[in-house]
């Protein structure tokens, strides 16, 4: 096991992480990372906008986005991109994969050294230069399941 980056938890950290990447942490801002770091369900900005509303009312949905994308841009919080969904995000900076329910849209993170080893095929650079690898499975979840058994 490596030493976990000391610098991805805690609102200290989110400071240093701020200050880091020329961000200026806010109020606001460090309300909306907190709210994002509460969660694992990789929420849209309207999930966001309406925890961080409960503790800083005069918030706006403008602001929620253009923090995320502040954050996105700078590193801080990845964006997660499923079909036909709004957009999603991710406060887990650390390398994982996701499990997607194609019924109830949750998004779930998970870790695995096999994936994390991918090897890339080499007609990818007709495409591109690729930056990270992230593997995203699709199913039904556990929690889905078991309501369709519930119903039949
Ligand atoms: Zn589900
Ligand atoms: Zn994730």
């Amino acid at each position: 096991m490596q030493p976990s980056d000391s610098s991805q938890s805690g609102d200290r950290d989110f400071i240093t992480c701020c200050r880091e990447r020329g961000i200026k942490p806010t109020h606001q801002r460090t309300e909306i990372y907190r709210a994002l770091m509460a969660r694992e369900d990789h929420p849209n900005a309207e999930t966001l906008y309406a925890a961080v509303k409960e503790r800083v009312p005069t918030i706006s949905l403008d602001t929620v986005y253009r923090t995320l994308r502040l954050f996105e841009e700078k590193g801080l919080v990845a964006r997660v991109s499923t079909a036909g969904d709004s957009m999603r995000f991710d406060g887990n900076i650390n390398r994982h994969h996701h499990f997607v329910c194609v019924q109830c849209h949750k998004v779930r993170d998970f870790y695995d050294d096999d994936f994390d080893r991918l090897k890339t095929p080499q007609t990818i650079s007709r495409l591109g230069e690729i930056d990270s690898v992230h593997v995203e499975l699709r199913g039904v979840c556990n929690d889905c399941q078991r309501q369709k058994r519930k119903k039949t």
